[in-house]
Order: structure tokens, then sequence, then C-alpha cells
């Protein structure tokens, strides 16, 4: 493009703000801020709203939150007109749900799609933002606001030879909008993180072969999926005002009651009893409603550890096949503990193989297939559920240069630094929803929290005649050391050991980090709140 050009699509496109992503956050972002009048636009690299939901469409992909939790809470009206049919919604139906708010609300309008942002540059004279899309478009900002989600840069090993393979290879979160047929294909799938347990049991019948490809075993609860009854699907509606509420004050935004006691103080018949009603119950109701000190007292950590593994051992009929899938020396919730439908139940079947690749890795993609050290194999069509550069990826595989030309990906090489996960310092108003070092709690809840923090402080900056905000460097680097140690007060950080995205570790090169609140998302908010209240404590204003 000429600069000719290029400054005529500079001064076309002046606005107030940039919202980059339409997915849970950005929609909401687009709502407030046409509440508030703002002049902005939206930028979506996908091609419809939905974010993760509109990625993600591998086959069995829902969520792990109770639908009746998995939605917004800004409208009771919206509540009510909108039904869930099962108790964790599928992809479909959650990005129907999307659409009809996009719908609803009237905010496609407002965004360009298919069209990623790929740069932006601070200009301190102008106080504007020069926001670049991948269509070479320039838009000028003052406000640079990204809902760009916690887990949505796509992680690809760089597996040597993948250009040479001759069939067929998708990730889990790049899954084309017109499906894959595996019917009687040989498939591959590697990875074994919440994504690749939903896969697995969701093609383990249509497809010829099934190969699973796992380097860490994961602790798996079933979700305990189903149809919801009449009276569950009015529930959200009736109780509209307490489940919202009781979200925002369970550390995890889930509508959990604490269970009041600890797995070390009670007999063992009793922690059994516990465990079985909690596995029952299905999905993160064993994490949290069955005892208060999983995550915080080793032994306990180690009963639930050890109730898991015997229900493998139950389930999974070939006792070698059953010690793979055994997760061993490293606590339960380290990693994001995932939910499954029928996981190790599928793992009987003659067709569905694991390959165990911790000690034996893959060292190459071929063209018929791959092959690890010792072993080739031949398939059709491989699979990659290898996760994503979580929290800070997304934001930083957008080229984000602050004051001084600073790049946000070199500021953060070691770490994120941000104040509440909103701010960071010489990148004035520049503000994240759901950004690096904000809690890893309930999605919609945390995004309806962070977007209203941001959308209060930039009515607070009109109001008050300020130009911009930014973190102050202290409080960035006191927030991310309480990030840090609260991490390290539990169980959570040991983690690191197995590679957890919650710490960086699943990204090679990537600086080890804890790079999620682990301290309350209830806590988290309170926090926004009396920042703000006290005038923005640990912002500079000007
Ligand atoms: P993930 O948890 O990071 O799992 C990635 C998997 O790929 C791991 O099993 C990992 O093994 C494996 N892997 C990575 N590189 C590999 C290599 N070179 N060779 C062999 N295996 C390799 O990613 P994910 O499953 O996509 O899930 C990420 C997060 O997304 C979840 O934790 C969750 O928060 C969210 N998610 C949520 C839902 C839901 O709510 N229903 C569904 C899917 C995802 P290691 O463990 O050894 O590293």
């Amino acid at each position: 493009m000429s600069d000719q050009n290029q400054n005529e699509k500079d001064t076309s496109s002046t606005v107030d703000a940039v919202v980059i992503g339409a997915g849970f956050s950005g929609l909401y972002l687009a709502h407030k801020l046409q509440e508030l009048g703002l002049n902005f636009r939206g930028f979506e690299a996908g091609p419809g709203v939905g974010g993760t939901w509109q990625w993600n469409r591998y086959p069995g992909a829902r969520t792990d939150s109770l639908s009746k939790i998995y939605a917004y809470t800004f409208s009771k009206e919206l509540t009510a007109e909108w039904t869930w049919t099962e108790r964790y919604p599928s992809q479909a139906e959650v990005l129907a749900y999307l659409e009809h708010v996009a719908d609803r609300f009237d905010l496609r309008q407002h965004f360009t799609f298919n069209t990623a942002v790929e740069r932006a540059d601070y200009d301190e004279e102008s106080n504007e933002w020069l926001v670049q899309s991948a269509n070479g478009e320039v838009t000028r900002s003052r406000f640079l606001l990204t809902a760009v989600g916690l887990l949505s840069a796509p992680n690809l090993p760089p597996f040597k030879g993948i250009e040479q393979f001759r069939g067929k290879w998708a990730h889990s979160a790049r899954w084309p909008k017109e499906g894959i047929d595996l019917t009687g294909k040989k498939v591959a799938v590697v990875g074994t993180g919440s994504t690749g347990i939903q896969i697995i049991p969701a093609i383990a019948d249509s497809v010829a072969e099934l190969t699973v490809f796992q380097r860490t075993p994961n602790y798996v609860v079933p979700a305990q999926n189903r149809l919801l009854t009449t009276e569950e699907q009015e529930e959200p509606k009736k109780h509209f005002e307490s489940l919202k509420r009781q979200v925002r004050e369970h550390p995890f935004a889930m509508a959990f009651e604490a269970p009041g006691r600890n797995a070390i103080d009670v007999s063992e018949d009793e922690r059994q009893k516990v465990f079985e009603e909690a596995w029952d119950k299905g999905g993160f109701h064993f994490l949290f409603e069955s005892f208060d000190d999983l995550s915080v007292n080793r032994e306990s950590n180690e009963y639930a550890c050890d109730f898991i593994r015997s229900k493998i051992a139950d389930v999974v009929e070939d006792s070698a096949t059953a010690e793979l899938l055994s997760p061993r020396g490293y606590p339960y919730g380290s990693k994001r503990p995932p939910a499954g439908t029928n996981y190790y139940e599928t793992f009987n079947k003659p067709n569905v193989h694991i390959v165990d690749v911790s000690s034996d890795p893959i060292v190459e993609i071929t063209p018929t297939g791959l092959r690890t050290t010792s072993e080739s194999f031949d398939f059709d069509t491989i699979i990659f559920a290898t996760g994503f550069d979580a929290s800070t990826g997304s934001v930083t595989r957008i080229d984000i240069r602050g004051r001084s030309g600073e790049s946000l990906a070199e500021k953060w090489k070691h770490g994120p630094l941000t104040n509440l996960g909103y701010s960071t310092a010489g990148f004035p108003n520049l503000l994240m929803a759901t950004g690096p070092l904000s809690p890893f709690a309930n999605i919609p809840t945390c995004s309806e929290e962070t977007v209203d923090w941001i959308v209060d402080c930039i009515k607070y900056m009109q109001e008050n005649g300020h130009a911009t905000i930014e973190s102050t460097p202290n409080a960035e680097a006191e927030w991310a050391e309480h990030v840090s140690d609260v991490a390290h007060q539990s169980l959570t950080a040991e983690g690191e050991k197995v590679n957890t995205w919650f710490a960086g570790a699943n990204i090679e090169g990537k600086a080890h980090a804890i790079n999620v609140y682990f301290g309350g998302a209830n806590d988290y908010f309170a926090r926004g709140r009396a920042s703000a209240d006290a005038g923005y404590k640990g912002f500079t204003l000007t």
C-alpha cells in the first residue's frame, strides 16, 4: 500500500475505541460501548461471532461449566427467553446463544469479520492507537480494548515434516466449518487435555482405527452430561438474581456451595462416600463440592487421586492400558481438570489404541503418518489437540507497541505484567478484558465483570477529563508477585512439572510464570472495585 493510501485510510477511520474479538467478552463490550454512545469498531479474525465457540468445532466440543452459569447475566430478559437443552451445552448450542445475543442487541454491525488485528502502535503525540488489520486498513483509536480470550491462540508444536503429510490434519481449535469426514478412517489424536478427552469418545465409533498419543495422563472425572429437565431449564430464569450473585461470590465463579469439610478430617468410609457422590454429580462438582482441602493439602489431594485411579482400574479392562491412563506424580487440579463423557470406557473398544509418548516422543510427521523415536504409524487423518499459547499468546500474537515503540511481547518475555489483568505500564489506554493475570474461572462471569470494569473506567475518564490510563510499574510488579505467591501457596503451581498452561509450561521457549489468578474470582472482582472506588489506585491517569 502506498503512503498516500495508508494516510487516506488513517483519516477515514478514527474512533474512540477499537474492540478486538467477538466472543463472550467482545460482544458484551460492544453492547456496553453501544449503550455508552461511544464511536467504536470491532475486529474479529473469525468469520462470525462466538470466539472460542466459532473456532472449536471439533467433535464432542462442549462446555465443562453447567449451562445455567455458562451465560450472560446482564439482561434478565435475555435469560428469560433463552432455554438450554443440556447440562453442558454443546459448541453448536453456545454458538447459537452468542449469535442470538449478537442479533438481539444488534452487535454485528460494529464488527469487521475475517479480519485479524495484526499490529497496534501507540502514537504519543496524538494519544491514539494506530490499529492495523489484516486487510491493510489502519484505524486510529483512543482506546485499544482486547477481548481476545485466555485460550484462543492455538499451539501447534513445531513437528518436523508436517508439510509433507499426504493425509488430512487439523488443529482442534481450527476445525473446519464443513467438518472432516472421519468415517472409516485411520485417525490419530495427539493430546489428552480437555480437548482430546472430548474428541476421543466422540469419534471412536465412526473411525476404523483410533490411535491416541498421550504424553501426560489426566485425572478425568465424568461430566455426567444429560438433557435438562423442564424444572432445571427454568432454574436460571426463576433464580436469576440469586444465581447472578452466587457466581460472583464463588472463587471460580461457579454456583457451588463450599462443602465445609476436609478430606483429611473424615473417616475412610466417609471419604469414599463423598467422592462417590461427587463423581456421580460429575465435572467440577468433584473438585469443588467434595472437600475444601483438595488444592491445599497433599494428603487430601492424594486421596482424590487414588479414588480417580481406582475408577480407571474399574472401568478399563486391559490392565496395561489402565496403568498408562493413570496419572501419577502430580496433584489433581494442578493441570486443568477435564470433564469426560465415556472417556475411559472408550479405551475398551477394540479399534482404540493408546501410545505413550512421554519417553518415546513424536519426532516427525511423515508423508503417511507419524514417527516416534521407536516406531512409525500410518494414518489418514491426524488431529492435533495440543492446546493453546494461553493467557498471553492471544494478546502478544498482535504486534502491540507502546510508548517509544516498546513491544508488549518483549516486555512480557519473562512473564506477563499487568495490574489486575487490565493494563500494563507503557501502553496507555490499552485495556484488556480477561487479560493475563486475571482469574481462571467461569468465563462468562469473568467477561462481564472485566468488561464492566473497563467501561466504568472509560466513563470515569470521560467525566473527569482524563486522557490516558495505564498501570503503574509498581502495581503490576506487585500484582504479578501476588498471583505467583497465591499459586505457590496451593498445590496448583506443581502442574509446572507436567506442562500446565497455567504456568506457560506447555509452550517450548515460553517463560514459566503463573499467568492466571487463583486467589478467587470473587476476591479479584472486589479488588477491581476497590481500586476504581479509590480513583483507580495502582493506575496512572493523566
Ligand atoms: P491442553 O490442556 O494444553 O492439552 C494439550 C495436550 O497436548 C496435552 O495432553 C499435551 O501433553 C499434548 N501435547 C502437547 N504437545 C505435545 C507433543 N509435542 N507431543 C505429544 N503431546 C503433546 O490443551 P486443550 O486440551 O486444548 O485444553 C486447553 C484448555 O482449554 C483446557 O485446560 C480448558 O481450560 C480449555 N478447554 C475447555 C473445554 C471445556 O470447557 N469443555 C474443552 C477444551 C478445552 P502434556 O500434558 O504432556 O503437555
